[in-house]
């Protein structure tokens, strides 16, 4: 696969704080007869101006994990079991929705994967994205105008001023994607999340819509947290990866480290089924089985059910997520052999 370095700078560890952190963050789902553990005990931090990309299979815990940061676990049932969500050096999960609401727009946006069903079909779309501005920044209806024109500007919707009374059915799907941009930067926020922005445009779009992103994110400096599981994407647009696993992190280290030298055998199973640009034909290896049952985990690696390294001791004890180079992390009993050897 071919992973190429990103534009922005982002802040080192070494020179900064993270803008975000979760520690030891667990998610529960509770339903009338069970709980599915959606995330376990996971840690990561995003830096100001970087990008992290969660990578996973649906049902990994990814959105869940965005969910949480921004407060908007479905209520009832989605609830923080344990751990932090540190934004700036404060655990969020201690405040109140009110308090946390006073976040939203300026401090942490998110972009949805579907545009149509987050925006309003019978208002307009400069009333939409003009509205957390109305409400946050006490602008005139004058002044909303002129910085929602801005703004589409900016998102390079052309003719801004004529689409800016239009509706939603009236756009496009890229546009419509544009459209949820310009509402989340409305208020230049220092963290944004996008999940899966781009997984129901096509190719060609898709492309636009992450130059945009990174160019958005570059001028801003903002942290970005992009949730996907699409590896070219993450490869061509992430600093650093998370791959999560049945709502573990399985491997976690800069985007061109784990896809050039992955040390954990489902990382490596999402990489052979995508197309090379040498694949001319035949099928793609797809990863055999299916997540688990998160109410009912399998015992030990919880991927070892569909992994053809799997033995006894993956059966019966859960792998630590250990550092196995400078910044690069698996959770594999055998991560130094998949990591110089393949898997088998
Ligand atoms: Fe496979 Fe065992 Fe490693 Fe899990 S711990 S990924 S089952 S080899």
């Amino acid at each position: 696969m071919k992973t190429t370095a990103t534009t922005t700078q982002p802040d080192t560890p070494a020179e900064s704080k993270p803008l975000v952190e979760l520690r030891n963050l667990s998610i529960e789902f509770h339903s009338r007869n069970k709980i599915a553990k959606a995330v376990n005990s996971i840690s990561l931090e995003v830096y100001q101006g970087e990008t992290l990309a969660i990578l996973g299979e649906s049902g990994s815990g990814k959105s869940a994990t965005a969910l949480a940061i921004m407060g908007l676990l479905p209520k009832p049932g989605g609830v923080i079991s344990g751990g932090e969500i540190c934004f700036e050096g404060k655990n969020l999960v201690k405040w109140t929705e009110a308090e946390r609401r006073n976040l939203y727009g300026d401090s942490l946006s998110i972009i949805f994967q579907d545009p149509l069903s987050a925006l309003n079909p019978v208002l307009t779309v400069g009333y939409q994205i003009g509205e957390a501005l109305r409400k946050r920044k006490n602008l005139s209806k004058k002044e909303t105008k002129k910085r929602v024109i801005e703004l589409m500007n900016l998102v390079r919707i052309p003719d801004a001023e004529t689409r800016y009374k239009q509706y939603p059915y009236q756009f496009s799907g890229g546009m419509q994607q544009r459209v949820m941009i310009a509402l989340a930067l409305a208020l230049n926020p220092k963290l944004l999340i996008a999940d899966e922005p781009t997984t129901a445009l096509d190719v060609t779009v898709q492309a636009q819509i992450m130059r945009l992103l990174k160019d958005l994110q570059t001028n801003n400096h903002m942290g970005l947290i992009l949730i996907s599981h699409d590896l070219g994407v993450v490869a061509e647009n992430a600093d650093r990866v998370a791959v999560m696993y049945a709502g573990h992190i399985v491997e976690t280290g800069d985007v061109q480290t784990v896809f050039q030298n992955p040390a954990h055998p489902y990382t490596i199973g999402l990489m052979n089924s995508i197309p090379s640009d040498a694949q001319t034909g035949g099928r793609l290896k797809s990863i055999e089985g299916l997540p688990p049952n998160l109410a009912e985990p399998p015992s030990g690696c919880a991927f070892h059910p569909r992994c053809s390294m799997a033995t006894n001791l993956c059966r019966e004890r859960q792998p630590a997520l250990e550092e196995i180079a400078p910044g690069h992390k698996s959770a594999c009993h055998f991560a130094k052999d998949v990591l110089n050897h393949g898997i088998s």
